[in-house]
């Protein structure tokens, strides 16, 4: 039996859809503008290199936050002079196509409380009229979903792992650090090597010369001393040395 979350109707997996996304359709294209795209840090990461930019650099020009009081989000900056078009849509599609966001590949589709909706219907998204057939299941593999649950296994649990303790400069300082770690990784890395760091927080010289190099070892790390090790106090201190 079909439910109802938001209201939208809850699928599960094996739910069959009909669609296909190309060039010669009336709305290719429609459905990157005036849209909340919401990015995970495994999409900022792999934008940002992808657009051969700092992590600052990208959070600044491309992407604005939403902050409910609680984990801090980052999204895609609609761009309000141009009919609010996604910035990386350019006449033949879309700039960063091999690293789209998680939300851009999961479209139509998206996951809601207890199972999976649509987000389109077939009157906007003519895509849904198309003669391909798939579940739910094929087309998350289709769209390479199934990465991000390896990179980004531990991320789930961090909003989890923080409280809020309603005092404002805390709970700020607490979010500033979340955010470098989960979404501003050159600065991150900054504060790793640049700064006290290393004497406060043992770690692996394997790892370090790994996170050096790598940005994906980077986030792995910055995930786990996030869920691990981050100790308000010492950190604030190292901060001030960035300043
Ligand atoms: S990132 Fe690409 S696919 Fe996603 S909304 Fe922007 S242009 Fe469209
Ligand atoms: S509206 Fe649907 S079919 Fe049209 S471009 Fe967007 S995803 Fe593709």
């Amino acid at each position: 039996m079909e439910k109802q979350s938001n209201n939208m109707t809850v699928y599960p997996r094996d739910k069959k859809f009909r669609f296909s996304c190309h060039h010669g359709l009336d709305c290719f294209n429609n459905c990157c503008r005036d849209i909340n795209i919401y990015l995970t840090p495994y999409d900022v990461l792999r934008m940002k290199n992808k657009l051969g930019i700092k992590s600052g650099d990208f959070l600044e020009n491309y992407t604005t936050q939403q902050d409910n009081g609680g984990f801090p989000a980052v999204l895609i900056k609609m761009n309000e002079d141009d009919n609010l078009k996604c910035p990386f849509l350019t006449p033949g599609g879309c700039q960063v196509y091999d690293v789209r966001s998680w939300a851009c590949r999961i479209a139509p589709v998206d996951v809601i409380e207890r199972g999976y909706g649509f987000i389109f219907d077939s009157t906007f998204c003519h895509g849904l009229n198309e003669d391909k057939e798939w579940t739910v299941e094929e087309w998350m593999q289709n769209q390479g979903l199934e990465i991000y649950e390896q990179k980004e296994k531990s991320f789930n649990r961090i909003p989890l792992h923080f409280h809020f303790t309603g005092m404002k400069n805390l709970d700020k300082h607490i979010k500033d650090v979340v955010f470098m770690a989960c979404y501003d990784l050159d600065k991150f890395k900054k504060f790793i090597f640049d700064t006290g760091f290393l004497s406060y927080f043992w770690v692996n010289p394997e790892q370090l010369d790994k996170i050096r190099e790598d940005d994906e070892a980077l986030l792995q790390f910055s995930f786990h001393w996030l869920l691990n090790d981050f100790e308000e106090d010492l950190t604030m201190e190292i901060m001030d040395e960035m300043k």
